[in-house]
């Protein structure tokens, strides 16, 4: 199904020049190279434009007249659940990995928790994430941050890579996705956007709504709106962006390491918490196919946990745990169980 882990690792990164661009000059540091093809000016338009025009709405959150402690609220607690349901839930650990499994209609509601995440559609996130489980740290990894920092944190978003072509890497890491009609109609008719603005209509809508149920005026309604359209979409977003892209970037450069893994994956306790779990990456890549990636009893993984919830409520099925073989090796003994490979204690 996935192409999994990689066969080669190059040496410990250090510290680069950066060019004018603000990327790093690879092939004059010895430091790995950027994938194939790829030229810092060539800029993705589309991408670095939504990614810019998002970071700058997000700041109109702070003026006074659009600041509310509810729209605060509002934003921590859909971000809390959107990163959680929607990317690691969703497209990271049951659409790429297939750590478990679950009925139709709940799959798709996540995928559309997802989507509104403003992270590409499934078959893209699925494809550029097995991608990099495959050539994880070598020259054809998306987004391997050995490059630098910034290349793994953004910068591989917003310069054309022709190695991610969206035709070529679907055939290769993606053919399972689409052969669900919901995902294909989703790459189709601007589906994506519609959603993604939908949303923003959801945001404002309740709030405006809320506002005039409480007894405001039009203008207090728009007002507040506003404000939890701002804080509930454009902030939200953007911290879960930062969120993901850390565990892209942090987690390939620091923190400690329980496997020895053929790539520079780390766990990292400050991702891992904020993360729900995602910053347990060498972890992960150690055994992909788990949907549990805290493997010590302390490493908290709020993602796994609730993954078992949906166990017991019976939206979860086949719930992969992580190998006894895997950990054995390593000398990890997991204090708690959970999952269909779990040892017996
Ligand atoms: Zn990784
Ligand atoms: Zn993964």
């Amino acid at each position: 199904m996935t192409a999994e882990m990689t066969t080669h690792r190059p040496a410990a990164a250090k510290a680069l020049p950066l060019t004018d661009t603000g990327l790093a000059a690879p092939e004059q540091s010895g430091r790995l190279p950027l994938p194939n093809g790829v030229l810092l000016r060539r800029i993705e338009w589309p991408t670095a434009s939504v990614i810019l025009a998002y970071h700058l709405v997000a700041l109109l959150a702070f003026i006074p007249w659009t600041f509310s402690w509810t729209g605060v609220i509002v934003a921590i607690i859909a971000a809390r659940l959107s990163g959680l349901l929607g990317i690691n839930i969703c497209y990271h650990r049951l659409l790429t990995h297939r750590g478990f499994k679950c009925p139709k209609w709940f799959e798709h509601t996540l995928a559309v928790i997802a989507i509104c995440c403003v992270q590409d559609t499934p078959a893209r996130w699925v494809a550029v994430h097995r991608r990099h489980h495959q050539h994880a740290d070598e020259q054809p990894d998306p987004h391997s941050p050995l490059v630098n920092f910034l290349w793994g944190h953004i910068g591989w978003l917003i310069i054309k890579n022709p190695e991610l072509n969206r035709l070529g890497i679907y055939d290769r890491y993606a053919k399972d996705i689409l052969r669900d009609p919901f995902y294909v109609a989703i790459e189709r008719n601007w589906l994506q956007v519609k959603i993604i603005l939908a949303q923003w209509a959801v945001f404002f809508g309740l709030g405006f709504l809320a506002e005039l149920a409480m007894g405001g005026t039009t203008m207090q309604a728009l007002q507040f709106g506003l404000s939890i359209l701002l804080w509930g979409v454009f902030v939200r977003t953007v911290f879960v962006w930062h969120q993901t892209w850390a565990v892209n970037s942090v987690t390939h450069l620091w923190g400690y390491r329980n496997y020895q893994t053929d790539e520079d994956s780390r766990n990292n306790v400050f991702i891992g918490l904020l993360a729900h779990g995602e910053g347990w990456h060498n972890n992960h890549h150690a055994d992909p196919r788990s949907a549990r990636h805290g493997h010590k009893w302390w490493e908290f993984d709020t993602t796994w946990l609730t993954i078992r919830l949906f166990e017991k409520l019976g939206l979860a099925t086949d719930v992969v745990g992580p190998s006894p073989h895997v950990m054995a090796k390593a000398g990890v003994n997991m204090v708690t169980r959970g999952g269909s490979n779990t040892p017996d204690e």
